[in-house]
C-alpha cells in the first residue's frame, strides 16, 4: 500500500513525467502530440502503436452498431419504417417485461437448487417467531411458519404528495411510468432525484417534453456540486428542462390532461421558482399552472411497513418510518432482524442484498459486516453518474485536507473513438495522506468505472495506487486512471 508514500519518485516515474511534457489542447487521438517526446525508436514505435490501437476500437464499435442494428435493434422496438428511425412502443415495454420475468424466475430457480420455500402470500408477525401468511390470491387457508429467526425486507414505497393524487394512469409513480400506454407529448417530472431523472430521460429520448420540477434549488443533492452542475447541464443539453426551487401545491385531472400547480419554493425566495443554483430555466415570480399529458411523482421513497404487525412484537418505527436495528440488523427483538430500505441507510439493490447476506451470516453465528462508506451509487441516464465515498464538500466538512484531480472523457481515447465522450471523473483525496476518499464519474459506462474506486477504497488505497495500476488501452477505465495522475502528481498524460 503506498498510503503516505514520499520520497523522490522513482525512475521510471520522473522519465514519464518528461515524456508526457506538452503544451497541446487535450487529443487522444493525435499522433503530432507526442512527436516531439519521441527519444529512441522502441518510444517511437509504442506511440505509433498505440495510436493504431484506436482505429480497431472506432471499427469494432461501428460494425457491433451496424450488427446490433441488424439483427437486434427490433427486438427492442427500435424501428426503421420507410428508412427514417422510429420506435415499437409495445415491442420496448414487452422486451422490458420479458427482461424482468427473466430475472424473477432466475431467482425462483435459484430458491429451488438453495433449498428454499417461497411461499406467496402476504406475512404477518405474530410472535418473536412466528409469521402467519395470507395466501396471495386470497384464496385458501392462513398458514402458520415457526422459525428460530425472522427477517423483515418489505422494502420501501412511494411518498405521497399531498394534493397529488396517484392514478398509475395520468398521475404515476415509478411502477405506472414503467408502463404508460404510449410516450407523452409532455411530461413533468416531480423531483429530479435519480428514478425522476433516470424515468425523465427515458421519456425525453423518446421525444417527450420533460420538464423536472424540484423543490431545492439544486437536482441530486447528494451528489459532489461540480458533479451536478455539470450533469445537469448535460440532461438541459439532451433537451430536459429543470425549475427548481419550484414547489408543487396540487394537480388535477382534466380529461387526458393533469393540470399540476406550482409556486416558488419559500426558500427559493422571492422570485424564486426555477431560477436557482443549478441553472434551470426561470420560474413564475408566482403561482402556476402546468398543462401536460403526464406527472410523475418520484419526490422520494418512505420505508414499507404497513399490515406487518410490529405492533404485535412490540417493535415499532422511527419518525422516518424506518425499523432502527443494531450493527448486528437485530431489532429490539432478539430473534427478529431487518434489513434493506426499510431500515436506516442508502436505499439500494446492492445494499439491501449486502445487508441480507451479512444478517443471515451472523444469524448463523458468522462474522458479518458491511461497510457503508463504500457503497457505490449510480444513476443510469445516459451518460451515467457513479459515485462512492465523500463530496468534495463532505471531505472538507469531516476536517480533511482536501485535494482533486479530475479528467475529461473527452480526452480519453476510447470515448473519443466511439464517440461517447460526454463527461469526466473526479477523485477526492487527503491531501496528506493522498488516501482516495471519494470518487465521481460521468461517463457511459460509469456504473462499471465506479468498481475500481469501490474496491481501492475497501482497501484503503492512494490514488498513486491506482494511478500505478496498469489499465487496460483502449478504455474507459484510462480515464480514472488519469485522474488519478492528476490527483497524486497534478500530472495527467492526456491532459
Ligand atoms: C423505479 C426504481 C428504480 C430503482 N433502481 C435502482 C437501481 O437501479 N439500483 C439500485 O441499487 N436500486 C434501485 N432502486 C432501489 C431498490 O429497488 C431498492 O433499494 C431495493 O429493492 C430494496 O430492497 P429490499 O429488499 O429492501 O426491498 P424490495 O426489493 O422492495 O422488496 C420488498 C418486497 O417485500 C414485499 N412485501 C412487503 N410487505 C410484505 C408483507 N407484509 N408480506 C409479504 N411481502 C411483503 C414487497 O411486495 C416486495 O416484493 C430502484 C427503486 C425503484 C422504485
Amino acid at each position: 500500500m503506498r498510503v503516505g508514500a514520499s520520497g523522490p519518485p522513482p525512475p521510471h516515474r520522473a522519465a514519464r513525467a518528461r515524456a508526457i511534457k506538452h503544451t497541446s489542447p487535450p487529443n487522444p487521438t493525435s499522433h503530432t502530440l507526442h512527436t516531439h517526446t519521441h527519444t529512441n525508436a522502441n518510444t517511437h514505435t509504442h506511440i505509433h502503436n498505440r495510436k493504431n490501437r484506436k482505429q480497431p476500437q472506432a471499427l469494432l464499435n461501428s460494425s457491433h452498431k451496424f450488427y446490433d442494428a441488424q439483427k437486434h435493434f427490433a427486438d427492442y422496438g427500435v424501428t426503421f419504417p420507410g428508412g427514417a428511425v422510429g420506435f415499437d412502443w409495445s415491442a420496448m415495454q414487452k422486451q422490458k417485461d420479458d427482461a424482468v420475468s427473466g430475472l424473477t424466475k432466475g431467482i425462483e430457480g435459484l430458491f429451488k437448487k438453495n433449498k428454499v420455500e417461497y411461499v406467496r402470500g402476504w406475512g404477518t408477525l405474530a410472535g418473536p417467531n412466528t409469521v402467519e401468511v395470507s395466501p396471495a390470491d386470497g384464496d385458501g387457508a392462513k398458514r402458520t411458519i415457526e422459525a428460530k429467526n425472522i427477517l423483515i425486507a418489505t422494502g420501501s414505497e412511494v411518498t405521497p404528495l399531498p394534493g397529488v393524487p396517484i392514478d398509475e394512469e395520468r398521475i404515476v409513480s415509478s411502477t405506472g411510468a414503467l408502463r404508460l400506454k404510449e410516450v407523452p407529448k409532455d411530461m413533468v417530472v416531480i423531483g429530479g432525484g435519480v428514478i425522476g431523472l433516470e424515468m425523465g430521460s427515458v421519456y425525453a429520448r423518446l421525444g417527450a417534453k420533460v420538464t423536472v420540477v424540484e423543490f431545492s434549488d439544486t437536482i441530486c443533492p447528494f451528489m459532489d456540486a461540480e458533479m451536478r452542475r455539470n450533469f445537469q447541464r448535460v440532461l438541459q443539453k439532451q433537451g430536459m428542462d429543470f425549475r427548481l426551487g419550484t414547489k408543487v401545491a396540487g394537480a388535477r385531472r382534466e380529461g387526458d390532461k393533469v393540470v399540476l400547480s406550482v409556486e416558488p419554493a419559500p426558500k427559493a425566495g422571492g422570485g424564486g421558482g426555477g431560477g436557482g443554483k443549478g441553472g434551470g430555466k426561470k420560474g413564475a415570480a408566482g403561482p402556476e399552472e402546468l398543462v401536460v399529458d403526464v406527472v410523475l411523482v418520484s419526490a422520494g421513497r418512505r420505508p414499507f411497513t404497513e399490515g406487518l404487525g410490529l405492533d404485535k412484537v412490540g417493535l415499532e418505527t422511527n419518525k422516518r418510518g424506518q425499523i432502527e436495528v443494531d450493527d448486528h440488523f437485530r431489532t429490539r427483538v432478539p430473534s427478529i432482524y431487518a434489513i434493506g430500505d426499510v431500515v436506516p441507510g442508502p436505499m439500494l439493490a446492492h445494499k439491501a442484498e449486502e445487508d441480507g447476506v451479512a444478517a443471515v451470516e451472523i444469524m448463523a453465528g458468522k462474522p458479518g459486516h458491511v461497510n457503508y462508506n463504500t457503497v457505490p451509487s449510480i444513476v443510469y441516464t445516459h451518460p451515467e453518474v457513479a459515485s462512492v465515498g465523500l463530496t468534495e464538500e463532505q471531505a472538507k466538512e469531516a476536517g480533511h485536507q482536501v485535494k482533486t484531480g479530475k479528467f475529461s472523457m473527452m480526452a480519453n481515447s476510447r470515448a473519443r473513438a466511439v464517440g461517447d465522450a460526454e463527461g469526466l471523473v473526479k477523485l477526492v483525496a487527503d491531501a496528506k495522506t493522498d488516501k482516495l476518499l471519494g470518487a465521481w464519474i460521468m461517463a457511459a459506462n460509469a456504473g462499471e468505472l465506479i468498481q475500481e474506486c469501490v474496491l481501492a477504497m475497501e482497501y484503503g488505497a492512494s490514488t498513486e495506487d491506482i494511478a500505478r495500476t496498469c489499465h487496460g488501452h483502449p478504455t474507459l477505465s484510462e480515464a480514472v486512471k488519469e485522474a488519478a495522475m492528476a490527483t497524486s502528481t497534478g500530472k495527467p498524460i492526456h491532459m
